[in-house]
Formats: C-alpha cells, sequence, structure tokens
C-alpha cells in the first residue's frame, strides 16, 4: 500500500483529518513516512539546515553549550541533548569545536531525541568517535538531571492545527476526499473555539496551532526549573502573529502541492514563537529572545570563525566559506527568517548571544 492508499484509507473509515494527523501520518509513518524513507537534507535532498551548510554552525553552538556550563559552575556531569538531530552534523561539529575546552568532554553525556530510526543509524555514524551517546524516542524518556538542550529547525517539523477565520468565526482545515476520491483541503462546518486574543483578525486570517510544539517546550522549562539547565532553540519563523497560512511542503529544493507525492516531500510550518516563549514563562523560566540567528552567530564569533578557517583553506574553500557565513547571516537568506530563544532558570545570568 502507498501512503496515499494508506491515509485514504483512514479518511474513509474514520473522516477527514486535522493538518496536524496529516503532518504526523506523512512524516513519521513508522513504515511509509518521509523521514523513513527520504534522505531529507543536503544538496541531494529536500532542504539544507545550517549545520549542513557549514561545521561553523554546530561549532559554534558547541562554544555556546561550553560556555553555558561554565556560568553554571562546571558540573561534573551534564547531559547535551539534541532535540531531532538529522544526520548528526551540528552534534558532530559541537564534539570537535569543544574538545580543548579544559574538562568539558570528561562532564557531558550526549542524549539525542530522534524517532526516525534511520536518522538514529546515521546519527551513530557520525559520532562514532564519541563514547557516551545515548538515544532517546522522546525528551520525557531522558533520565532527569542537568542538562544543556539544543534544538534546531526541530520545532516547524512538528504537527499543526491551523484555523482559517470565516464571517461566523474561526473553522480548522481538515484534509478530506472530493467525489472524485482526490485527497482536498476543506475548512470543518464546526465552529472552533480559539483564544479571545484572535477576535480582531480579519476574515480569511489562517492561524497556526503547535500543542506538540507547546508542550515540549513546557517539558523542558519545568526541567530547567526542578534540575537546572538551560535551552537554546533555533528555527524558522515569526514573533509576532501572521494569520497567514505557512504550512509547506518542500521536494528537491522547491515549495510542492503537499497533498502530492505524500511522503516524498518534507512538511513544515513556521514556528510561532510567540507561544512557546509563553509556555516557557509559563513554567517559571526566564526566556531570552528572540533574536535574530545573525545576532547569535555574529555574537559568537563567526566571523572570527570563518576567518580562522580560511587561513589554512584554498581559494575555492575559502569562497565556500564566505558563501556559508554569507547565507547563514544576511537578512536576505537565513540570518533574520532564522530565530533563537533560550531558556534558563530565573535567577541565571544572560547565556552567551542574548543581552538585554
Ligand atoms: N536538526 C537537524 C534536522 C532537522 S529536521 C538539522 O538541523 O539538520 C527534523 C528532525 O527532527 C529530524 O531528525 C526528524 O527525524 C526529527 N523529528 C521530527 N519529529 C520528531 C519528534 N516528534 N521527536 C523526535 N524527533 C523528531
Amino acid at each position: 500500500m502507498s501512503l496515499e492508499e494508506h491515509l485514504k484509507k483512514i479518511i474513509i473509515q474514520t473522516g477527514p483529518v486535522t493538518i496536524a494527523q496529516f503532518m504526523s501520518e506523512i512524516l513519521a509513518n513508522p513504515e511509509y513516512g518521509y523521514y523513513k524513507k527520504r534522505e531529507p537534507f543536503g544538496k541531494d535532498g529536500d532542504f539544507i539546515t545550517a549545520p549542513e551548510i557549514s561545521q561553523m554552525f554546530g561549532e559554534l553552538i558547541g562554544i555556546w553549550a561550553a560556555s553555558v556550563w561554565q556560568q553554571m559552575g562546571k558540573p561534573e556531569s551534564i547531559d547535551i541533548i539534541e532535540m531531532g538531530p538529522g544526520r548528526g552534523t551540528l552534534m558532530s561539529d559541537f564534539l570537535r569545536g569543544t574538545k580543548n575546552i579544559a574538562g568539558f568532554h570528561e562532564a557531558i553525556n550526549i542524549c539525542m531525541v530522534e524517532i526516525s530510526d534511520r536518522l538514529i543509524q546515521k546519527q551513530k555514524e557520525a559520532l562514532s568517535d564519541f563514547s557516551k551517546v545515548s538515544w532517546y524516542k522522546d525528551f520525557n524518556d531522558i533520565p532527569s538531571g542537568k542538562f544543556i538542550l539544543i534544538a534546531n529547525e526541530f520545532f516547524d517539523a512538528l504537527p499543526i492545527h491551523q484555523y482559517v477565520k470565516k464571517s461566523d468565526g474561526w473553522h480548522e482545515r481538515m484534509v478530506g476526499l472530493s467525489v472524485s476520491n482526490e485527497l482536498q483541503f476543506f475548512l470543518s462546518p464546526v465552529k472552533s473555539q480559539i483564544d479571545a486574543k484572535h477576535k480582531t483578525a480579519k476574515e480569511g486570517s489562517a492561524l497556526e496551532i503547535n500543542p506538540a510544539a507547546i508542550s515540549i517546550v513546557s517539558d523542558i522549562s519545568e526541567a530547567i526549573i526542578r534540575h537546572g539547565g538551560a535551552a537554546l532553540i533555533i528555527d524558522y519563523g515569526y514573533d509576532v502573529y501572521i494569520y497567514e497560512n505557512s504550512f509547506q511542503a518542500v521536494k528537491d529544493h522547491k515549495y510542492h502541492n503537499p497533498l502530492e507525492d505524500l511522503g516524498e516531500a518534507d512538511l513544515t510550518a513556521l514556528v510561532d514563537f510567540e507561544a512557546l516563549k509563553n509556555a516557557a514563562a509559563i513554567s517559571g523560566a526566564k526566556v531570552l529572545g528572540t533574536i535574530s540567528q545573525a545576532t547569535l552567530l555574529n555574537e559568537l564569533g563567526i566571523s572570527v570563525r570563518a576567518n580562522s578557517l580560511k587561513k589554512n583553506a584554498s581559494s575555492l574553500a575559502a569562497k565556500d566559506i564566505d558563501a556559508a557565513l554569507d547565507r547563514l547571516t544576511s537578512s536576505d537568506k537565513m540570518g533574520e527568517l532564522f530565530k533563537a530563544i533560550a531558556i534558563v532558570p530565573d535567577n541565571f545570568q544572560n547565556p552567551a548571544g542574548f543581552y538585554d
């Protein structure tokens, strides 16, 4: 059975599905899902993430984590948790970039949170030089203790619900079947109850809500308060509601119809940073940001790192380093659309890159 047949069977048996159910089935179905089947990352994949663009990204995140560890008073044992580590590139660069920081590697245990068995295998290959690594399917499966958590392009992959404002109120967007048995979007006839703060949104506005993201950030923030820790979340998204449909499919670096070639295209939505920040603040944690990816990487010294890499590089490789620097930090590329927040305990001093 193909993924399309599988989804149609679900719809015939149980009725139309929400965008959240659609995303979960298409991305994470253990038998037919996108992460199971496709190699999403890199030039030959569907999209390129920051760690795949340049080793500088993971190295600088490593420096960020090591400086947070120093701020914590260099605990002898700490978990470095990465949510949705893809091919393991960020963590591999992180480890190489921090190996000369006295005591850091002795202290850290790497915890990778990943649902795709195929990607776990890739991550094992990428981290084969480091012995203290373990894998979990869920943040809450990690035994509790002090931790520093990194999530890059993780939250955009979590399933969203989408609502559209009509003259009589908000209606959830669903995926169902047309009379000719094709997948199609339509709005649920049932009105949805939506937070009153969205009352003034114009007709035609779309509102996206990501319950999984909010619940994971709550869990992370509560663990930060309970055991001590810090989290760095980087993703593409917005700080103020945009009321636009950001649900998108990308295949071979191009936008794709999300209802076609199921399981062959990546599905994502922009991250609502305000919702993540609220979830963290409700738990009593201190939230810093939102700052742009450009600000974060510049504060962490990306141009110094680029210059030192260029010293030992051929002129061709030096051009690549400059191109990567530009791609990661320019405002017309990833520099502004990608944003970062940090979550720390209430009394913790601001971590590197995040200044009031
Ligand atoms: N952070 C990586 C990969 C981003 S793609 C990078 O920057 O290159 C999203 C990653 O999250 C993939 O590894 C995917 O398998 C994983 N993922 C998606 N949903 C998940 C979930 N619910 N729990 C854990 N991992 C998940």
